[in-house]
């Protein structure tokens, strides 16, 4: 199938595309449409992405990075209670306690979508927020062996709020065009998206 076979989410979405996102709900995040960390990763890393993974055309799992990272999760932090999921929309590596406040972890292999990851750690933290729930957080990366601290703070709300609006925009619109990008190549919706074009 090509990409531009998408261009009306009418064939494969597996909720009505006009339905109303939310009429009464104040809060920004939307009972309707659950946005969950990796739409928020997915938002600052490509757009045809989000729109992809959201309308439930996934091919991430067979992913070489994928297994890396599960490897990444077994080898280095096997102490560590792992993969906390809430309200099946965030999910965390693992979560500590540290000076009596709850510290959430995420396990990345490299830096290079740091920015996606740190909004990801960021919206976690403004998540459980919304519940009353206090916490800051560490990035882990064992292979550089560097953490980052990371603390929400109101900028970051409003940057997010802002985020979970235009998410919303998106994966109820028509498909964005793909646009190469410099990790594309890598990318499990490649052939997808650039199918007899060329690798890399
Ligand atoms: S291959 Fe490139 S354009 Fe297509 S979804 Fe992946 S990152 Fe986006």
């Amino acid at each position: 199938m090509k990409a531009n076979d998408l261009s009306s989410p009418n064939t494969t979405t597996s909720s009505p595309p006009d339905e109303p996102l939310t009429t009464e709900n104040t809060s920004p995040i939307s009972p309707v449409m659950k946005i969950t960390g990796v739409r928020i990763n997915y938002y600052h890393i490509c757009h045809t992405k989000l729109w992809l993974f959201s309308h439930n055309i996934t091919f991430e799992h067979e992913h070489e990075n994928v297994k890396i990272g599960k490897l990444l999760h077994e080898d280095r932090y096997n102490k560590n209670k792992k993969d906390v999921t809430i309200d099946n929309t965030i999910s965390i590596d693992f979560v500590k306690q540290r000076g009596g406040k709850i510290e959430l972890h995420e396990i990345k292999k490299t830096k290079k979508m740091e920015d996606a990851h740190l909004r990801q750690m960021l919206y976690y933290l403004y998540y459980l927020k919304q519940k009353g729930i206090d916490a800051q957080g560490v990035m882990n990366y064992p292979l550089l062996n560097q953490t980052r601290d990371v603390i929400l703070t109101q900028e970051d709300e409003k940057n997010i709020e802002d985020d979970i609006r235009r998410i919303e925009e998106i994966v109820t619109g028509r498909m964005p065009h793909p646009k190469r990008i410099r990790i594309c190549p890598k990318c499990a919706y490649f052939e997808f998206c650039f199918c007899g074009e060329g690798g890399e």
